[in-house]
């Protein structure tokens, strides 16, 4: 088939990937280039936020976690191994569950005392993939060009300007914009501001989901380090807020000691495409050729993009 898929973002990027090796024709429409999405601003570390349903969010992001590890064996540019702590403020009870995400994790230890900054009792350590944006998208669109894939930057007005292209199948990938397109205004922005300071010479991710004056982590890059963040669903300024730079960087040091007086290099808002449940469906309703829809990640568009990918991929398949 010849398919159309409206956004080059992750989510845009691994459906084109997935369909062309399907062996079918594919052409992106984007209204940025790639270095211009959410996706390139992520942070992005294989951990599911603010993403749902739950079980589906388990199982795409398992079927990534993979994707992910697999990518970060071959080479991948961008891709890593990151080990992780995730600090918790109160000792778990002795049966208590691990968190939902640990089953895709599989090793997950607790973390020993001298590996726990001053004032947490406890924490989990694991490792996860982190994806250099930066790095990592250009790979993938590149790989998209070399497959076969053709881009057009073009920003729709309404889902049936594709109509132009003649496409017999539309993938609907739009991130956030994704809703707008075809009239579904359960989307939402969930403003995400992050901090970039030099690295150190940090390895370890860290993190406090609930440090009390906000989210906290650190994801240690080659040559800097993501800080963060909020986490502000309906809100839709891109501003940077200069206070809210200082208190990433206060809490920060808070978790990551060695981070203490460090200067932010740059502050960059992004806006997550949130909705109450990521849409991977077939669409017979809006154009006269179906629509595949891929999105409302949230904060978690990296880790599930692959997994979503593949059920974009069973859906085309299905198509008489
Ligand atoms: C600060 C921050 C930190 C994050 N950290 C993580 C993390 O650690 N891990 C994680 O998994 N996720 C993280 N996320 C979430 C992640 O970035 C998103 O879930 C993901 O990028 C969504 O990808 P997408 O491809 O669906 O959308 P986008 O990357 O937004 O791409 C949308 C595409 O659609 C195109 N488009 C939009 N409108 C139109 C139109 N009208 N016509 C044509 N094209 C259009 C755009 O040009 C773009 O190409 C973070 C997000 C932020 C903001």
């Amino acid at each position: 088939m010849r398919i159309v898929i409206v956004g080059s973002g992750v989510s845009g990027l691994s459906c084109a990937t997935l369909l062309l090796r399907a062996g079918h024709e594919v052409v992106v429409v984007t209204a940025d280039p790639v270095e211009r999405t959410t996706s390139a601003l992520a942070a992005a570390v294989w951990f599911p936020t603010a993403a749902g349903p739950a079980d589906a969010v388990a199982r795409w992001g398992a079927t990534t976690y993979d994707a992910l590890v697999a990518e970060a064996a071959a080479g991948v540019p961008g891709v890593v191994m990151r080990e992780s702590l995730t600090l918790l403020r109160e000792h778990p009870e002795p049966d208590a569950p691990l968190p939902n995400w640990a089953a895709a994790v599989g090793d997950v230890r607790p973390a020993r005392p001298d590996e726990l900054p001053p004032a947490y009792p406890a924490g989990l350590r694991y490792a996860v993939p982190l994806v250099e944006m930066p790095r990592y998208l250009p790979h993938l669109r590149a790989s998209v060009a070399r497959a076969g894939g053709t881009f057009v930057v073009r920003r729709l007005e309404r889902l049936d300007d594709v109509l132009d292209v003649a496409p017999d199948l539309v993938v609907n990938a739009a991130g956030l914009a994704a809703g707008a397109l075809v009239g579904d205004d359960t989307v939402f922005p969930v403003r995400g501001q992050i901090v970039r300071v030099a690295n150190p010479g940090l390895d370890l991710s860290v993190r406090d989901e609930h440090h009390p004056d906000g989210r906290a982590y650190v994801h240690p890059r080659t040559t800097d380090c993501i800080l963060g963040g909020t986490l502000d669903a309906g809100v839709w300024d891109t501003d940077p807020d200069p206070a809210e730079t200082e208190a990433i960087l206060a809490r920060c040091a808070d978790i990551v000691p060695a981070l203490a007086g460090a200067e932010a290099l740059e502050s960059l808002v992004g806006l997550r495409p949130g909705r109450p449940a990521i849409r991977v469906e077939r669409d017979d309703t809006l154009l006269p050729v179906p629509v595949v829809h891929d999105y409302g990640h949230g904060g978690s568009g990296i880790t599930v993009g692959w997994g979503c990918a593949r059920d974009v991929l069973d859906l085309v398949a299905a198509v008489d």
